[in-house]
């Protein structure tokens, strides 16, 4: 078979793939995109309507740059795209007065999330119950809350920002191939050479955004790398006029201070509204079990949303499995783990969606130029203690 030679193979093309897809195009180079499946779809990270995004991040200051350049880019695309992808809502993180509040690694969510928003000047309100209450009455407290307001927080729509992206980046030159698939990678005396199910590749540089797919790719080299199931519902709400997203922000509720007591949810964006919490069951990417069964949304409703979403039933509208690539602390991983080697971005964990578009404008400056962007370095496989 002929070995082909792009400047840039791009594996994988979701979230992060196809923002570096992207950024890499329209630079004179040749850049290829391949993808096992045909993104956007249901089978792995990036699906599911909405995902939330806020500015400050309580899961680590250094995740901010990210995420404020990615505002920039999303509202970019938007105007190049004519799609709407960011939908600046607002955002509430609440949780119980002097109570731990764990989510993502951190057990003290709120008040990072308060620290990050005033170490950078990011805009927000700190609420008490009674002022909570009186501006949402949708929220059933407990009465001891307190609530962290970001206005520029509110939802981005992942599949749309997939297909954008990948649009987008096909009119400024780049090659998309969908339904191949990574078979593996090795460097020898002649540099990186990357086998797929239809090809043999001599790229000059190499992204590896592969998701839930990236720990049986990497086999026992693989980093301490987790996929879990996660299930999101959509419940009905009795009017959907008092969940709609003028009138109802995202919201993330530590309604407890143990690990569980906490769910998220979005504005009734005509499907229903839509609620999740995180669950812990590891699975196998390619066996895990895709419906959801009654019982299990029955029991996200009994546990979470019964009282403390006023008017939202327990009819079940839709729901969706998706899957989680968690690495310790809820933290990433970008970086290069075999020098001439693919760069490797497992931005998952829960919370990477919102930085997609600027880790992969970052992803693409790398492969290109040869050097690592500052606002990557704290995703090193050092950081994680792999290298
Ligand atoms: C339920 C849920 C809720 C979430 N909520 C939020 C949120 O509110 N806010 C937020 O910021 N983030 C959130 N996230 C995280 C966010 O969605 C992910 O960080 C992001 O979607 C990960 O994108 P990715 O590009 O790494 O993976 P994916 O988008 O899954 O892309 C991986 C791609 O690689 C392809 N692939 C795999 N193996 C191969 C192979 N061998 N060869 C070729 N192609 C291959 C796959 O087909 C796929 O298209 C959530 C995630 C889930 C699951």
């Amino acid at each position: 078979m002929p070995e082909r030679t792009p400047d840039l193979l791009v594996i994988g093309l979701g979230a992060v793939g196809s923002a570096t897809l992207l950024h890499a195009a329209g630079q004179g180079m040749a850049v290829l995109g391949i993808d096992r499946l045909a993104p956007p779809h249901i089978h792995g990270s990036t699906h599911g309507e909405s995902r939330i995004t806020r500015l400050a991040i309580g899961e680590g200051a250094e995740y901010v740059p990210l995420v404020r350049r990615s505002h920039a880019l999303w509202r970019e695309l938007e105007a190049a795209s004519g799609r709407s992808l960011y939908r600046a809502c607002g955002g509430l993180v609440l949780a119980r007065r002097d109570a731990a509040s764990p989510m993502h690694g951190q057990t003290g969510f709120f008040d990072n999330t308060l620290a990050v928003a005033r170490a950078h000047g990011i805009a927000h309100e700190l609420l008490g119950a009674p002022a909570i209450a009186a501006r949402w009455p949708q929220f059933g407290l407990a009465g001891d809350e307190r609530g962290y307001f970001e206005p520029e927080a509110g939802y981005l729509r992942p599949e749309e920002c997939v297909a954008a992206q990948l649009a987008l980046a096909q009119e400024r030159g780049a090659r998309v191939q969908t339904g191949e698939r990574l078979l593996g990678w090795q460097v020898d005396g002649r540099g990186l050479r990357v086998e797929t199910d239809r090809a043999s590749y001599r790229p000059r540089g190499a992204v590896l955004a592969v998701g839930a797919w990236l720990p049986g790719l990497l086999g026992a080299a693989a980093p301490p790398l987790r996929v879990t199931r996660q299930v999101l519902h959509w419940f009905e709400p009795e009017s959907a006029g008092d969940y709609a997203e003028e009138r109802f922000p995202i919201f993330i509720w530590n309604w407890g201070p143990a690990p569980g007591e906490v769910f998220y949810g979005f504005p009734d964006l005509g499907g229903g509204v839509k609620v999740a919490t995180e669950l812990d069951a590891p699975c196998d990417t390619d066996r895990v079990e895709r419906s959801v069964r009654a019982a299990e949304s029955a029991a996200m409703h009994a546990r979470h949303v019964a009282g403390r979403l006023r008017g939202v039933s327990a009819r079940v509208r839709r729901t969706a499995t998706c899957l989680y690539t968690e690495a310790p602390g809820a933290r990433f991983l970008v970086d290069r783990l075999q020098a001439g080697g693919p760069i490797i971005a497992s931005a998952c964990s829960g919370h990477g969606f919102k930085h997609s578009a600027a880790l992969g404008e970052a992803l693409a400056g790398w492969a290109l130029s040869g050097v690592r962007p500052e606002v990557l370095a704290p995703f090193s496989a050092r950081g994680l203690g792999v290298a």
